[in-house]
């Protein structure tokens, strides 16, 4: 039996006893243990501030941006062991793999050519000095200069190796160092990530540490100049705000937590059109795709009441492409839950919204799931979204979502969405420029992202589920209030803005040469 091991203070580390199970959940076998017990967490962060944060903050952004690149070359080296892995702990098939090992070597590229852009400097200027007084000489201009903390890294069990490389390449870049953190049951993709960057000699002194396990008494230690980046549920999120180390240093939160992202049809699509046909398509991927365990995926569908009929008959046909079962059976399109844990967790979850919606399309699943967490879609159908509160605030993180009537209306498809009390992402699909407008407006203070699909979109919409670097990820209120990626902007979690007062040539010679044109 594999027992997984800790990276701290530039060693790995073996926790004491025999720590947690990691399985694979199309088989219920056992893969590996993790423990972190008696691991010295206090000493790995000191180190990780003493010697990773000085060797991060002496390299330029062009320096740090070149590391990432590596970083990325080593994981796309062995991203065939990366994907095998990932699909026997994680459940998913080839392409679902793919979708985490792919996303985690091209956001950390991303971020690699982010680097290259901004260049030679050390610290970044945000935006323009402003005089101060009546006399141009007293100045001001904000810079963002990187915390000299320890970035911790706490992630979900869906996304192992992306939600390690996303987080990673906005702390690095901003001059962080970085102590990382995956969900234990499904550790085994981000343990030989982690491997795999040790392994490439690129890593400079004490920038990266990796905990193989349970969180232990990490929080006790943080500092003021630590950052928290946590991904997962909203009660871990809660647990983690409210911890009195955390309280009482005010120490720098960014919670990505769960949400129930909504796709909204508008009045003048029609069955059968291009906007349509994309509306169904990217549906039937936002429900199947890794068996709908994605933080984005579509949870809430409104449509106008004449509409439902004919996307559950457009979905009973689109599901049919994704058969499901064990991820690397022949033919197999949509693979296991991720975990054994989660099969009870998603079937009482489907139970509960049972009993408000009618089950539409598939079954609630029977039995324990020991035999393996295979969970076919699910839709439901709610004729009352405005009184039936459970589809606005129950997320059942498989493959299941609920389609629910509305007038027409814009003011009130964004009335209804709002109802999730805040979305990572929210899509509307309409060719008609006035509903799409009023919409979006409506959308976008409740949602981090919105994406207007149309018929001038249908062959280049990645859809709704798709993270990209160069755009925001996070959502207000429920989905946790964080912000992360979005190009230049992910790098602020990690930066102090500090507004500088002078002279203003004093200012131009000490501060000018940040950022490179
Ligand atoms: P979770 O149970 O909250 O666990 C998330 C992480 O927190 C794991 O690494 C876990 O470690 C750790 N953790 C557990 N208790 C902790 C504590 N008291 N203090 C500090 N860390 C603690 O969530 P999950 O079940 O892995 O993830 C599923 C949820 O994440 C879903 O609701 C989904 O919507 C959400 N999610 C959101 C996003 C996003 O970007 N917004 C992305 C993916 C998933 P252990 O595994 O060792 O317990």
């Amino acid at each position: 039996m594999t027992e997984l091991s800790s990276y701290l203070e530039d060693q790995w580390r073996r926790g004491e006893g025999r720590g947690a199970a990691l399985y694979d959940p199309a088989t219920g076998a056992e893969l590996a243990t993790a423990s972190t017990a008696g691991l010295d967490l206090a000493a790995a962060l000191d180190h990780a501030r003493r010697v990773g944060g000085p060797a991060l903050r002496a390299m330029s952004f062009a320096e740090r941006g070149a590391l990432l690149t590596g970083l990325s070359k080593a994981l796309h080296a062995k991203r065939d062991e990366l994907l095998e892995i990932s699909t026997r702990n994680t459940g998913t098939t080839l392409k679902d793999s793919k979708f985490d090992i792919d996303g985690a070597t091209a956001t950390l590229a991303a971020y690699g050519d982010l680097g290259a852009e901004l260049g030679e400097g050390t610290f970044l200027l945000d935006g323009e000095g402003l005089q101060l007084g009546r006399s141009p000489r007293f100045h001001g201009q904000h810079v963002q200069v990187p915390l000299r903390g320890v970035a911790v890294h706490i992630n979900a069990f869906n996304f192992p190796a992306w939600g390690l490389a996303e987080k990673l390449a906005c702390a690095f870049l901003a001059g962080m160092p970085v102590l990382s953190k995956p969900a234990t049951g499904t550790a085994l993709p981000a343990h030989r990530a982690a491997e795999l960057l040790v392994e490439s000699g690129l890593l400079p002194p004490g920038s990266f540490s990796f905990l193989c396990g349970s969180v232990g008494d990490l929080l006790d230690h943080l500092t003021p100049q630590d950052v928290v980046a946590f991904t997962g549920s909203a009660a871990t999120a809660r647990k983690i705000r409210a911890h009195p180390r955390v309280v009482e240093r005010s120490v720098r939160v960014n919670a990505e937590a769960d949400s129930l992202n909504a796709m909204v049809v508008g009045p003048d699509v029609e069955p059968g059109s291009d906007t349509w046909d994309l509306f169904l398509r990217e549906l039937c991927r936002e429900i199947a795709q890794k068996s709908g365990q994605k933080c984005t995926a579509t949870r809430r569908v409104f449509l106008p009441e004449a509409l439902i009929e004919p996307a559950l008959e457009g979905l009973r046909e689109g599901l049919a492409d994704y058969p499901a079962g064990p991820p690397t059976e022949e033919g197999v399109r949509m693979g296991t839950l991720a975990t054994p844990s989660q099969f009870p967790d998603v079937q009482a979850g489907m139970q509960q919204l049972a009993g408000v919606c009618e089950v539409a399309i598939g079954a609630i699943p029977d039995g324990d799931g020991s035999g393996g967490a295979l969970v076919e879609p699910v839709v439901f159908v709610c004729r009352d979204p405005r009184g039936t509160p459970l589809v606005h605030e129950l997320e059942v993180f498989g493959p299941a979502t609920t389609l629910m009537p509305y007038s027409g209306d814009a003011l009130e498809a964004g009335e209804l969405v709002a109802l999730g009390e805040g979305c990572l992402v929210a899509t509307a699909y309409s060719d008609d420029l006035a509903f799409s407008r009023e919409l979006l407006f409506e959308l976008a203070p409740w949602n981090g992202r919105v994406l207007l699909g149309g018929k001038r979109i249908a062959e280049h919409s990645t859809g709704p589920g798709v993270v990209l670097p160069q755009l925001v990820h996070g959502g207000p209120g429920r989905a946790g209030g964080g912000l992360e990626l979005g190009g230049e902007r992910g790098l602020a979690l990690y930066m102090q803005t500090c507004a500088v007062q002078g002279a203003r040539p004093v200012l131009e010679k000490l501060l000018g040469s940040s950022k490179k044109d």
